[in-house]
């Protein structure tokens, strides 16, 4: 086993938190964040009606700023995303309320510069590298899945006939992560690959989004890396599996505006979100009891959750003041899961 060093974190969640830069144009500089500490603390400021601030410390394992690209942020993923290739189910979530750069840590900005790629494409590209290096010992086969989970039904987003009907969740150990058995499973064996199918993936998701109401806030993404090892002198098999999971916008909807779809959109976000923490802190907390069963992101994930996968969250903040309500809210829900 080469990455021994992860091995510690083995059963453990990791939480970080990115903080995104103000954008261009944007008037108000006056930013929500007091100061990033060293040790993984983030203090958040708040300024009170009374001319008085309050301040507030969180704690996480690291804090990134705003001026972190891309490349940093991968470097302290990387051990996790390797420690697949030695069979280990990994899971790797983006949290936060839209606009906050959940997309933008999980996919980039720009799938045409490698330089501001996200986790997805360079964790890809590192499996496919690894994988050649260790050629003469273990023979990989990689394969992709890629689904969105709506209003709790999920959904193939590699599709290529363009039937886009709900699938049933199996869970079946055997299968080692292969808990949509039902969605398209493609292998893939270079990033260009890799890109290709994203592009299939993305346009499937922008099915149905209308301008006000874009698709992709509103449902979890998943992409799923199944890795196959074969030993070539022992023949002994073993199996891997990395979840990227792009969350839907955790922001809370104003019950008196949204109505109709809207909604029961909020409502099975809400819903789903709260049982992705409640499986978390139980598996934190070493609770004998895990609820796995209360929405269909939990059960998707179970085999990637809990026993020895690793969990890894990046939770995202605005720094604006005006979205400070959320970012709390963000920062309460990403200490209790941490
Ligand atoms: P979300 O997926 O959470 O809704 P996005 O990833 O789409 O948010 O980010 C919202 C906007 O902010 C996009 O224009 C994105 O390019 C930009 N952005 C997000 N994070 C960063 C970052 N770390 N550096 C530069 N721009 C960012
Ligand atoms: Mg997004």
């Amino acid at each position: 086993q080469l990455y021994n060093q992860v091995q510690d974190l083995k059963g453990t969640i990791r939480v970080y938190c990115r903080v995104r830069p103000f954008l261009p144009g944007q008037s108000s500089r006056e930013s929500a964040v007091d100061y990033i500490g060293e040790n993984g603390n983030i203090m958040i400021v708040n300024p009170l009606k009374n001319g008085k601030e309050a301040r507030k410390v969180f704690s996480f394992n690291k804090v990134f700023g705003s001026n972190v690209t891309q490349e940093q942020i991968y470097v302290d993923t990387q051990p996790l995303v390797r420690s697949v290739l030695d069979g280990y189910n990994v899971c790797i979530f983006a949290y936060g309320q839209t606009g906050s750069g959940k997309t933008y840590t999980m996919s980039g900005p720009d799938l045409t510069s490698e330089e501001t790629w996200g986790v997805n494409y360079r964790a890809l590209r590192d499996l496919f590298q690894i994988s050649k290096t260790r050629g003469d010992v273990i023979k990989y086969e990689v394969g992709v899945q890629m689904i969105e989970i709506y209003n709790e039904q999920v959904r193939d987003l590699l599709v290529s006939n363009g039937s886009n009907r709900r699938l049933d969740i199996r869970n079946n150990s055997q299968l080692n992560g292969l808990n949509v058995p039902d969605a398209s499973w493609i292998p893939v064996s270079s990033t260009q690959d890799v890109l290709d199918l994203m592009k299939i993936g993305h346009r499937n998701r922008a099915v149905g989004a209308t301008a006000l109401n874009e698709r992709s806030s509103r449902s979890h993404s998943i992409l799923t890396v199944h890795v196959y090892g074969k030993e070539l002198v022992s023949g002994s098999i073993l199996k891997g599996c990395l979840h990227l999971v792009d969350l839907a916008g955790s922001e809370r909807v104003d019950k008196s505006e949204a109505v109709g779809e809207r909604l029961k959109e909020a409502q099975h976000i809400n819903r789903s979100l709260s049982a992705l923490g409640d499986v978390i802190s139980a598996l934190a907390q070493k609770s004998p009891h895990v609820p796995y069963r209360n929405s269909k992101l939990t059960q998707v994930l179970q085999d990637s959750l809990g026993g020895h996968a690793k969990t890894l969250m990046f939770v995202h903040i605005n720094p604006e003041l005006n979205s400070i309500g959320e970012t709390i809210s963000t920062l309460k829900f990403a200490e209790r899961v941490a």
